[in-house]
This record gives structure tokens, C-alpha cells and sequence, in this order.
């Protein structure tokens, strides 16, 4: 059984700890500072830190790495199109990799960078998903490398995951993406049951995070490309009626860009 926590990095970066307790082993998604990592392996004693995951090259998702493989020797994966440090296996689309027992499909997620990828374990009832700086909760990742049609068709293919998928994304962005997700859709009732759900959370400073696909597909507007309510919101801001989901969905990245 795997426990999965948060170690809060930064202003508002979460580095995922993926725990098996049975062998006191344990893994990292995204760790962009070591310090919170090694913090925590100094308060666990026998604990062995075994493999760091990494979805992308930015410095919020890979600062850490080359202290935390020194001081434990763990397995770096990372993307193969990105330079990634201290990286051991360099992992492509649809590769496999082997994390604590666990068995994670790589998806390449082209869009916010060129290379990202995201980590997929098809477990019943809840299968896990650390997508990094692609699908946010409510929101989705901004276009740094790539071009709207990447995006989107990574958020797509993302959305095709089953409805239980478990949302691990590495920032707390939930509250101000779900203000834009209520400019978008004014009359979505689960939009605006979750900002209020949200809203109590972080007035508490607690996580909103893991989220999942069913909800993301109720309340993302970056999912919803496709509904009648998005698209008009997008033609009434951009004085067209012939957009395409992929222009839809290109028109909420710029409004989102500038909200
Ligand atoms: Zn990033």
C-alpha cells in the first residue's frame, strides 16, 4: 500500500512523497528544493529515499535534484527530450517505469514545455496521475514552449484517463484558476459549489490537491472546450462564431494569460 503526502516547496510548489510502508521506501515527484525531502528523511529514520520523478526541466521542478541523489543515491526519471540532472533514465511516450512496485505509463504532455511528461498508475478504484505543470486543478499550465493545439490535445488525452483518476499536479492554484473557471462559466452550479469548497480550504491554509478527473471535466474550462456555455464565452470576447475547440481552447489560455 502506498501512502502519498505533500511536502510543501516555495511559495506554492507541493513535492509529492510517494511512501511504501511496508519497506520503508519512498519516492518524490518534482522536487525543486531538496531540503523539505531531506527534512523529512531526517525525521523518518530508515527510511531510504529510491527513485525522483520528473515531468519537466523547470528550475521549480528540478533544483533539488542533484543534492537529493547525493545524498541518497536514488534512480532520477525524467524526460528524455529535456535536459533533466543527474537524470539515470530517460523516459518517451508510452515507456513504462517501475516506482516502488508500482507500475507508471509515461504520457508525453507536450505544451507547457516541449517535453513534459506525466506519470500514470492505472490502480482500481483510483488510479494516480502526477501530471506536473499540465493539468492543474481548474486550470491547466501556461504555454512557455508550446503551441495551444499541443496543449490541448495533452490536456485531451489526459481527460481520457477513467473518471477516478486522482489529480496530483505540483501547484496550489486551485482558488485563483477556479475565479477565472467562474468568469468563464457564471452559471456552472459545480463551479461555483467548488470555489466555495476551496475558498474554506485555504482560508484554512490546507491543500485542495489531489483533485480528479470527473470534477476537473465538471469545473475546468480547459476541459470543456466542447460545451455550448465555454464556447460562447470565448465567441462573445473574441467576435467569432466559427472557432474550433482548439482555437476555444487557445482563447481561454490568452484570457487566463491576462485575468
Ligand atoms: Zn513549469
Amino acid at each position: 500500500m502506498i501512502q502519498i503526502d505533500a511536502l510543501p516547496a516555495f511559495n506554492d510548489n507541493y513535492i509529492w512523497l510517494l511512501q511504501d510502508t511496508a519497506s520503508k521506501r519512498c519516492a518524490v515527484v518534482d522536487p525543486g528544493d531538496a531540503q523539505p525531502v531531506l527534512d523529512w528523511l531526517a525525521a523518518h529514520s530508515g527510511w531510504q529515499l529510491n527513485d525522483i520523478l520528473i515531468t519537466h526541466h523547470h528550475h521549480d521542478h528540478v533544483g533539488g535534484v542533484e543534492r537529493l541523489k547525493n545524498a541518497t543515491g536514488a534512480q532520477v526519471h525524467g524526460p528524455a527530450a529535456e535536459n533533466i540532472p543527474a537524470r539515470d533514465t530517460a523516459l518517451g511516450d508510452n515507456d513504462r517505469v517501475q516506482v516502488l512496485g508500482l507500475d507508471f505509463q509515461v504520457i508525453a504532455v507536450p505544451g507547457h514545455t516541449l517535453g513534459h511528461i506525466a506519470y500514470y498508475h492505472g490502480q482500481t478504484p483510483a488510479p494516480l496521475l502526477f501530471c506536473g505543470d499540465t493539468l492543474f486543478a481548474a486550470g491547466c499550465g501556461r504555454l512557455f514552449e508550446g503551441s495551444p493545439a499541443q496543449m490541448h490535445a495533452s490536456l485531451n488525452r489526459l481527460a481520457a484517463l477513467p473518471d477516478t483518476t486522482l489529480v496530483y499536479c505540483t501547484h496550489e492554484y486551485t482558488l485563483s484558476n477556479l475565479r477565472f473557471a467562474r468568469a468563464v462559466e457564471p452559471d456552472n452550479s459545480q463551479v461555483a459549489q467548488r470555489f466555495d469548497e476551496v475558498t474554506r480550504l485555504r482560508a484554512q491554509d490546507r491543500i485542495t490537491l489531489p483533485s480528479n478527473l470527473a470534477l476537473e471535466k465538471a469545473t475546468n474550462p480547459f476541459l470543456r472546450t466542447n460545451e455550448t456555455s465555454v464556447k460562447e464565452k470565448v465567441d462573445e470576447r473574441t467576435g467569432r462564431s466559427d472557432l474550433d475547440p482548439t482555437a476555444i481552447f487557445a482563447g481561454l489560455r490568452a484570457w487566463k494569460d491576462t485575468f
